[in-house]
C-alpha cells in the first residue's frame, strides 16, 4: 500500500526546465520508491523510498514557486514523477493541490499500478495524467516489472469515466516488447479510449546502465541495443494500423 502521511516525503530529485514531461516547460518533481522492478528502470537508485532526502510540502512548494511565472508563461507546469509518485499518495496529493491553488497545470507521471488507491479529490487537482504502458501482454508486462498488467488497465479505465486526459508512455525495447502481438495490443488500449491524447512511443535507451553497475544490480538487459530508426517505424506503422498516430 502507499504510504506517506500529507506533510512530508522523499524526494529523489528535481529538473527545473523539463520539456518532454506534459505541456509546456516543466518543474519535474522525482519521488522516490517504486513497487516495480522494471528491467530497463533508468533510475534504480529511486526505488528505495527511504534513500530520498526526506522534504515538508513547504520546503516543496518553496523551491517551486520562484519558477511559478516562467511555468505560467511557457505554457508548462508540474509534474510529478519517480520512482512511483503515487507510492507517496498524500504527500503527492497535497503537492498537487498547492499547485492547483497557485494556478498551475498539474501532471503525474505514473505506472498506474495504485492508481486505483486514490481518492477522487487527488484527480481532481491532477489536469493530465502521463500513463506508462509497459506491454499489452499479461505475461509480459509481469516479466518486465514484476507486477500485474491489469491495476493500469483499471486505473486507465477510471480515468476515461472521468474524461481525465491522459498520455500514454510505451518503450520499444529489441527482442522484449516490439512483438507485433505485444505493439498490436498497445496500440489497441490506445484506440479504445477517447481521454488518450497522445501516445509517445519511446526508444530503449541505456542511460541508466551505469547505476545498475554502481549498486552492483545485475542488468538483464545489456546485450539489448536501442531500436534504430527502422524498428521505431515498424512499430509506429503498427499502431496507425490500429488508428493510433504514436509520436
Ligand atoms: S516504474 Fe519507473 S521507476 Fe519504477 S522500476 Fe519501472 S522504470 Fe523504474
Amino acid at each position: 500500500m502507499p504510504t506517506s502521511n500529507s506533510h512530508q516525503g522523499f524526494v529523489h530529485s528535481i529538473e527545473t526546465a523539463g520539456a518532454v514531461d506534459g505541456p509546456g516547460i516543466r518543474y519535474i518533481l522525482f519521488l522516490s520508491g517504486c513497487p516495480l522492478q522494471c528491467q530497463y528502470c533508468h533510475n534504480p537508485d529511486s526505488r528505495k523510498m527511504k534513500e530520498g532526502t526526506l522534504k515538508t510540502v513547504d520546503e516543496v512548494m518553496s523551491d517551486i514557486k520562484p519558477y511559478i511565472s516562467t511555468l505560467k508563461r511557457m505554457k508548462g507546469g508540474v509534474t510529478i514523477s519517480g520512482g512511483e509518485p503515487l507510492t507517496q499518495t498524500e504527500f503527492c496529493g497535497a503537492i498537487l493541490e498547492q499547485c492547483k491553488a497557485l494556478g498551475l497545470h498539474t501532471a503525474i507521471d505514473t505506472s498506474g499500478f495504485h492508481g486505483m488507491d486514490v481518492d477522487g479529490i487527488f484527480l481532481q487537482n491532477t489536469d493530465l495524467v502521463l500513463l506508462d504502458i509497459k506491454s499489452s501482454l499479461p505475461s509480459l508486462y509481469k516479466k518486465i516489472t514484476r507486477v500485474d498488467l491489469q491495476p493500469t488497465l483499471d486505473f486507465l479505465h477510471r480515468l476515461s469515466e472521468l474524461d481525465k486526459p491522459v498520455w500514454v508512455r510505451f518503450v520499444l525495447i529489441p527482442e522484449l516488447t516490439d512483438s507485433e502481438e505485444n505493439l498490436r495490443g498497445v496500440a489497441k488500449i490506445c484506440a479504445s479510449f477517447p481521454n488518450i491524447q497522445r501516445v509517445d512511443l519511446l526508444p530503449f535507451h541505456k542511460m541508466g546502465e551505469y547505476k545498475w553497475k554502481e549498486r552492483n544490480l545485475p542488468y538483464a538487459l545489456e546485450h539489448i541495443s536501442p531500436p534504430d530508426a527502422a524498428a521505431m517505424e515498424r512499430a509506429r506503422t503498427i499502431f496507425r494500423e490500429q488508428g493510433v498516430v504514436a509520436v
